[in-house]
């Protein structure tokens, strides 16, 4: 539990303490990724088309509507929820949300995922507010690569960020590198030679085909988690993880690797190469409130309309979330064909 208030405790229902969300699949459910905007300052070439529109305000859910959202998705179940965007800490509120869902007393994690731009600005006070675990998104450690790759983002604004992050003293940092073949693959020993000098854990991600995007051809840039690892492999002495004891830290969908003598972990994340679809443990929710059942699907249901409309109901927006449930897909079937399956962009589903 994140808080030990015995004033807190007393105030949890025996019910909302064992409750359990499952799948229709019989997955149990117990993270959800909650979008807070859809924009972003950054315009990475795999994660958004060059112009882009963005959703008016009013579509948006509110700070309110969010928090409200959270609590009832940790009184269902859920003990770990992750805020992303878009880049959420440009959204407006964004320190008061966190706050506020720091202070929900069934959750065990609160998690952000960010590009690290307003890090120095908001390290902090997020760590203050209660989030454990942040992920930093870094594709490249060559200021022209990246401004390159992001299109208009300043490398060392974002080493900064790190470094707040670092002194915040959050539980674990985490970068996320998209690998793209012929942009930043060769990339890959100098990120982890980073992340093992800084005490932090880094995870490869294959490119995914959300959205339409005009930079690069999809299929040209894939590079497999396993020919990574064989490239990385002849600088360092890979040791996959053993599942840990506390299963918490093997939820999700890396597969971890070490190096001996170092704490950081080396994670690869396959959607393409290595299917993790059967121990999917999360669903998302977008900007505007949409109740996603999975990343490759377009299986998903309204949650702001009954957020708006029956606010005083609870038990309302339970039942529906409850039933959407039954629908989430069996697993995502991603292609590497150039056009997408999923329209939306990763910006608008919450990364
Ligand atoms: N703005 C924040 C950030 O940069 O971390 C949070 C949102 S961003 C959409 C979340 C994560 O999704 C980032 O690590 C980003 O690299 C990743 N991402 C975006 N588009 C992707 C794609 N098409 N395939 C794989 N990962 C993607």
């Amino acid at each position: 539990m994140k808080t030990d208030s015995v004033n807190n405790i007393n105030h949890i229902s025996a019910a909302q303490q064992s409750a359990h969300l499952a799948d229709g699949l019989g997955r149990a459910i117990t993270y959800v990724r909650m979008s807070i905007t859809d924009r972003c300052d950054l315009r990475c070439t795999y994660c958004m088309a060059e112009e882009m529109t963005f959703l008016p305000r009013s579509e948006i859910l509110s700070i309110e509507e969010l928090s409200r959202l959270a609590k009832t998705f940790t009184e269902m179940g859920v003990r770990k929820l992750r805020i992303t965007g878009g880049e959420p800490l440009i959204r407006k509120g964004v320190l008061t949300l966190m706050e506020q869902l720091g202070q929900l007393p069934l959750l065990d994690e609160l998690c952000l995922t960010t590009n690290a731009t307003h890090l120095v600005q908001y390290a902090q006070g997020l760590r203050d507010a209660g989030v454990d675990r942040i992920n930093i998104s870094l594709d490249s450690l060559r200021p022209e690569r990246f401004r390159q790759l992001t299109r208009v983002g300043d490398l060392q604004q974002v080493l900064a960020g790190i470094r707040a992050a670092q002194t915040a003293g959050f539980k674990r940092i985490k970068l996320n590198c998209v690998a793209l073949k012929n942009f930043n693959a060769d990339e890959a020993s100098d990120l982890v030679r980073f992340a093992l000098d800084e005490g932090l854990d880094i995870s490869f991600i294959e490119e995914m085909p959300l959205g339409k995007i005009n930079g690069h051809a999809r299929a040209a840039e894939f590079i497999s988690s396993e020919d990574l690892r064989v490239q990385l492999q002849s600088h360092f002495l890979l040791q996959a993880e053993e599942p840990r004891a506390n299963a918490k830290n093997n939820a999700g969908p890396a597969r971890y690797w070490q190096v001996s003598g170092y704490d950081s972990r080396i994670g690869f994340i396959s959607p393409h190469s290595e299917n993790f679809c059967s121990s999917c443990n999360r669903i998302r929710v977008t900007a505007t409130g949409r109740l996603l059942l999975c990343l490759g699907q377009e299986n998903s249901v309204d949650l702001r309309a009954p957020l708006r409309e029956f606010s005083a109901d609870p038990a309302h927006l339970q039942n529906i979330i409850i039933n959407a449930l039954q629908h989430k897909p069996l697993q995502h079937n991603f292609d590497l064909a150039d056009e997408p399956q999923i329209l939306r962009f990763m910006n608008a589903t919450g990364g």
